[in-house]
């Protein structure tokens, strides 16, 4: 089947999906063994397609179960059997309440709450979420107006989309309707769509959003970072926000992956002008974490689990907000980081460096000493080399790549050479300290770490003011470019204004003479210097008035320029005038006009 059939000239692909039952484990009779071969085709169908899958008796349970719910969700919905939970997202500034997402929940008469990811799968099969959805965007858009409406803080409520439900023709349609009857202002929903969603049929996708977006509603990508986003496209999406997607925020403070994933979705987003907020947040260090490198929002157990809506009017009313707690140390304050099993070591160790004034964190385990790094400015770590869970090389080198502006030493009786020259060269390892230690020297090491710690963050301090001088400095030079160019548009401008005036000049049936201050003749077009027949002579232009023009002309240049007559050197009778220029322009020079008299000629 993977070999490509040949149809008229076209080359098919086709897959193939197989269930596979056995005379006589699965069935004894035929009709039992299709039918079991049946479910076991279903399964591989589950699984991607393209698969074969044998049949187990536990797949019938799952059919089984995925029919009953399939069957109850046809009725869950005129018995009233959905209902709402609401999970706050917090500011991880203000620590404000900001939004909620909106997570359904079925009440089962038997099973009890059921969970969406069970029944979320068989309803997007079975066609039911277009109705269900619908369901709960205008309960949703319901509630939040309703507690506007109480006078509560106005926020957004975030709903999900499913990929059937995104591409219901009349989507858009149906949005609209629903705002309209609930009276919600757009700008008070928010639609969650997954990346993996929008990552199909992307120009229709786009279209979509961007109607939705007219509407004035917002936009999030959820779940991001699992699904394969081209970031060129994520730039053209009309979204307000990406969700950092749970699964790395679990690790965030100790797997130097997620903190990298993470960290850098936190940057891109803000590049891309958008709002990024954390799913999943359970603890203190997952929190100070994100909140240190400046995520937006954060949603999540640690702030509050989603409730029914009783509850989360209850955290409305009372304006809860995220404890903010001030783990910004007074500037200049060292905080010391030390990491050893034995709880006595820390103790002397603590003991000796109180007298120095640092901030000293103490941790037995590498997750301990991960979740003390999470919640405080840490200037320098100290870390035991031999450890039950994590060697201190390791639990460094980790460090390393979350921390990097961290100065890090080893304080260790064992001392395995390759694994401690290792890690220094590779720069995981500032110095490799010894125990015992001697007091002043341990101490004078500690001290001169701080001060390589403080002057690299003066460094890099003053390599931020540098990148924003010269940020500054190229705006300047911008706009500077901006003026030239159109000083230089303008000057072409004038250039052409010129040029056009003196062609016109040459169409004039009267000769027009222009001198300048210092006696030189500087325009005189094509009948002046035909009646000076120039084309036996230098052309006029550029020459001095006094040497070719008639002094009658000089005197008329010089005075009050009226008219009077002459009969020039070739015989040729004219009435000549001039002007002062200067009238409307900056020139100082005069215009002389010769007009041919005929009539008066020989
Ligand atoms: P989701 O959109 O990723 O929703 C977040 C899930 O994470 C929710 O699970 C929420 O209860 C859970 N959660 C929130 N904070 C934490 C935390 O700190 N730790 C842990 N471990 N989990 C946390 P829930 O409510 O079971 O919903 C599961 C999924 O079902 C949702 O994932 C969403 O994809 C889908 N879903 C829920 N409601 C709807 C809906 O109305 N329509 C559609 N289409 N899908 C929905
Ligand atoms: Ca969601
Ligand atoms: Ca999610």
């Amino acid at each position: 089947m993977s070999e490509p059939f040949d149809v008229e000239g076209h080359e098919l692909f086709v897959t193939c999906s197989i269930g596979i039952a056995l005379y006589p484990r699965d069935g004894e009779d035929s009709q039992t063994l299709l039918k079991n071969a049946d479910t076991a085709l279903y399964r591989a169908k589950d699984l991607g397609r393209n698969n074969a899958q044998f049949y187990t008796a536990e797949m019938n349970v799952k059919a089984m179960e995925r029919l009953m719910l399939e069957n109850g969700l046809r009725h869950a919905l005129e018995r009233n059997e959905f209902l709402l939970h609401y999970q706050p997202q917090v500011d991880l500034r203000s620590g404000e309440i900001t939004g909620m997402e909106a997570l359904v929940r079925w009440q089962h008469p038997e099973l009890g709450l059921v969970s969406p990811v069970r029944f979320i799968p068989v309803a997007e099969d079975s066609g039911l979420i277009i109705s269900l959805g619908e369901w709960v965007l205008r309960t949703a858009c319901a509630q939040n107006k309703a507690w506007q409406r109480a006078g509560l803080k106005p926020i957004s409520v975030a709903v999900n989309l499913s990929a059937r439900q995104f591409r219901q023709p009349n989507l858009v349609e149906m949005v609209a309707g629903i705002l309209r009857e609930t009276e919600l202002d757009p700008a008070h929903l928010e639609l969650e769509l997954t990346e993996s969603l929008v990552m199909q049929n992307i120009e229709v996708t786009i279209a979509t959003l961007d109607r939705l977006k007219a509407m004035g509603i917002k936009l999030s990508i959820d779940d991001f970072g699992t699904g394969y986003s081209s970031l060129s496209y994520l730039k053209r999406f009309p979204i307000h926000t990406l969700k950092i997607d749970q699964s790395f925020v679990r690790d965030i403070t100790t797997d130097p992956d997620d903190a990298a994933i993470a960290k850098a979705i936190i940057s891109m987003a803000h590049d891309l002008q958008l709002r990024v907020i954390a799913e999943g947040v359970e603890t203190e260090e997952q929190k100070s974490f994100l909140q240190q490198r400046h995520c937006d929002d954060m949603q999540g157990f640690f702030f509050s689990k989603p409730v029914p809506a009783e509850d989360f009017e209850v955290l409305l009313r009372e304006r809860r907000c995220l404890q903010m707690a001030d783990s910004t140390a007074a500037l200049g304050q060292r905080t010391l980081l030390l990491l050893d099993d034995e709880e006595n070591i820390l103790t002397s160790l603590t003991r000796l460096l109180r007298r120095d004034g640092y901030e000293i964190l103490k941790a037995t385990s590498a997750a301990a000493a991960f979740d003390l790094l999470a919640g405080h400015p840490v200037g320098v770590i100290i870390s035991d080399q031999r450890m039950p869970e994590m060697n201190g090389t390791e639990f460094l080198r980790r460090v390393k790549q979350i921390y990097p502006d961290t100065v890090r030493m080893v304080l260790s009786g064992y001392t395995d050479l390759k694994s401690v020259t290792d890690a220094i060269n590779e720069g995981a390892v500032y110095k490799f300290l010894t125990k015992p230690w001697d007091d002043d020297l341990l101490r004078a090491n500690i001290q001169e770490a701080f001060q390589r710690y403080e002057l690299a963050q003066d460094n890099q301090r003053l390599s931020n003011e540098m990148a924003s001088i010269n940020e500054e400095l190229n705006r300047a030079k911008r706009e500077l470019e901006k003026r030239v160019e159109q000083k230089a548009s303008e000057a072409r401008h004038n250039v052409g204004v010129l040029q056009i005036s003196q062609e016109m000049l040459e169409y004039l049936s009267v000769g027009v003479i222009g001198v300048g201050e210092d006696g030189l003749i500087a325009v005189a077009n094509r009948k002046a210097n035909e009646l000076f027949d120039v084309e036996k002579r230098q052309p006029l232009v550029g020459c001095f008035a006094l040497e070719r023009l008639p002094a009658a002309m000089i005197e008329c240049l010089a005075g009050a320029g009226e008219r009077r007559s002459q009969r020039l050197e070739n015989g040729r009778n004219v009435i000549f005038w001039s002007h002062a220029m200067g009238a409307s322009s900056g020139s100082e020079g005069r215009v002389l006009v010769i007009v041919p008299n005929e009539e008066s000629g020989d």
